[in-house]
């Protein structure tokens, strides 16, 4: 196993504990690689513009938790690819209407999603260096 410096950064505004909030299990340099870039290229541009902090409800999960957690087994988060984010709990949408455009401009992501549920609003943004970013932006109801 990986032996995880929580406290060191990843990028100016990010840190390794971030990237494994919801899961320490299995993590490699790749892993961490990956994060980096994600970071570097989607997540700094626009943390950078807001001047406020994004909150990671997700990042990393290994191919276990994610199985667990009922996730697609091609999800981007297995890599360290993909990272589930919010700004603040209160004023939500309001604070949403001003982070997509900025992600749309801003950030070389391959996927952006608007995720929402009854009781949860987040938005997922990916990058991959394994091909083209797709610049996909999609909106996800689930139930
Ligand atoms: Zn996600």
């Amino acid at each position: 196993m990986m032996d995880l410096n929580l406290k060191e950064r990843i990028s100016q505004h990010f840190l390794v504990a971030e990237v494994v909030k919801t899961c320490r299990e299995d993590v490699d340099n790749t892993v961490i690689n990956n994060a980096r870039r994600l970071a570097e290229t989607c997540l700094e541009p626009v943390r950078c513009r807001i001047n406020r902090p994004l909150i990671v409800n997700s990042w990393y999960r290994s191919v276990k938790y994610n199985a667990r957690v009922g996730g697609k087994r091609s999800s981007q988060h297995i890599r360290g690819e993909a990272v589930d984010i919010h700004l603040d709990a209160d004023c939500w949408k309001i604070q949403l209407g001003e982070l997509v455009p900025l992600f749309k401009h801003y950030a070389d992501y391959d996927q952006l999603i608007v995720e929402s549920s009854p009781t949860a609003h987040w938005l997922h943004v990916s990058h991959t260096e394994r091909h083209a970013n797709r610049h996909q932006y999609l909106r996800i109801k689930t139930h």
